[in-house]
């Protein structure tokens, strides 16, 4: 085994199906009485339960400071000024946010911003509730910072709340958390325990995907396994640096705004692909052993998995111009997050070129 550093983010994980409930408990423990509610607008009856699950709470004086529901993608930089505000104005001592990546976010900033505790609930499986980092969008250009503060100090993973993520959400934002998981395995950062947290979220991703999108999506095990896996790889993602991967979805997601989970789906067998033969051999088999379907070949395995989910494949199809793809590969190419296999300009002008036509990765 070769020599290694890691680095553990603290985090505090209660895990379960109706472990919502806990939420007043783990406040009280933390000795916070009046936390500010946060959610996007399409979420607020999620706001709402949590508000109404504290006021009815057994576990000492704790009640809802306000509810806040307008988070929205990429964290704009005037909804976190407005909520700062609003969370200063409600006397809030915690912010507990409940929702998908965006949510996190905007919980995450004016956890930063107000030096208050933060709490999550996460109902997607973006993974951003495990890391110590921020995505900022200001006048068009996305920006991203990293710091031990950022990080959620309590994650409550309640698997009933994901149910209402509807199959065609649950199987792209699954595949956004296996990229971070794939990235990891080939990082320059990564470490023995680091690919176990790999392996295992993506194999338990990989299994529980296709049932929740065919099958039953309200299949309990399967989606308790789908959240289990996403923790796993949202902890790999804020554990280790990403690669080619991450920097094409972040260039397409700034600057074109491209959809988050959307792209992350369409590009990630491109990106493994490009990245594939820079591998250990070893990794490349396990995670070729994690995608069933793969006959030992990972890039295979990740094309399997797309098709048995029915995702889209084209980024054309989330409104990418053909004309647009030159100016994206200037964009992913200029200041390269470090990568396996050195990025050259032309190569991943092509590689962009094949995800928007929909072309298979190979
Ligand atoms: P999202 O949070 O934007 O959610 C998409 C939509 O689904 C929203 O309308 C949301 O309210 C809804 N939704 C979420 N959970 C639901 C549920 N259980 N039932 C019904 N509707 C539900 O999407 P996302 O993919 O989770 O997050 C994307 C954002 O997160 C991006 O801005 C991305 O940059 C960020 N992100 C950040 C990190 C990080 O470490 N900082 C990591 C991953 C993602």
């Amino acid at each position: 085994m070769s020599s290694f550093e890691y680095n553990g983010n603290p985090s505090r994980v209660i895990f379960g199906s109706g472990s919502i409930q806990k939420l007043p408990a783990e406040l009280a423990r933390q000795k916070l009485s009046s936390p500010i509610i946060v959610s996007t607008p399409e979420q607020t009856s999620h706001a709402e339960l949590v508000r109404d699950i504290l006021s009815k709470a057994k576990d000492g004086p704790v009640a809802a400071a306000g509810i806040y529901s307008k988070a929205a993608m990429h964290t704009p930089a005037h909804v976190t000024e407005d909520a700062v505000a609003f969370s200063k104005k409600s006397g809030a001592d915690s912010v507990v946010s409940i929702g998908g990546g965006s949510t996190t976010g905007l919980g995450k900033a004016i956890s930063f911003l107000s030096g208050i505790p933060h709490v999550v609930i996460p109902t997607t499986y973006a993974g951003s509730e495990v890391t110590p980092v921020l995505g900022e969008t200001k006048d068009g250009k996305k920006t991203t910072k990293s710091d031990p503060k950022i990080l959620p100090g309590t994650v409550i993973y309640d698997v009933d709340l994901t149910m209402s993520l509807p199959p065609g959400l649950s199987a792209t934002s699954g595949v956004n958390a296996i990229a971070h998981a794939v990235e990891t395995l080939y990082s320059r950062t990564t470490s023995p325990i680091t690919n176990l947290f790999a392996i295992e979220g993506i194999s338990a991703l990989a299994n529980s995907l296709p049932i929740i999108t065919s099958t039953d999506a309200s299949d309990v095990p399967a989606r308790t396994a789908a959240q289990y896996g996403a923790w796993l790889c949202g902890v790999c993602l804020g554990t280790v640096g990403m690669a080619l991967h991450h920097k094409l979805c972040h260039a397409l997601g700034g600057s074109f705004n491209m959809p988050h989970a959307e792209t992350h789906t369409v590009v990630l067998p491109h990106a493994l692909a490009y990245n594939v033969a820079a591998m250990p051999d070893d990794l490349k088999a396990r995670l070729a052993g994690a995608l069933p379907g793969s006959d030992g070949d990972p890039v295979k395995g990740l094309n399997v998995l797309l098709t048995r989910l029915g995702v889209k494949r084209g980024l054309k199809e989330f409104g990418l111009r053909e004309e647009d793809v030159d100016r994206a590969a200037e964009i992913a190419t200029s200041n390269p997050y470090w990568n396996p296999r050195p990025v050259e300009r032309e190569k991943i002008r092509e590689l962009i070129r094949r995800a928007w036509a929909g072309e298979e990765a190979r």
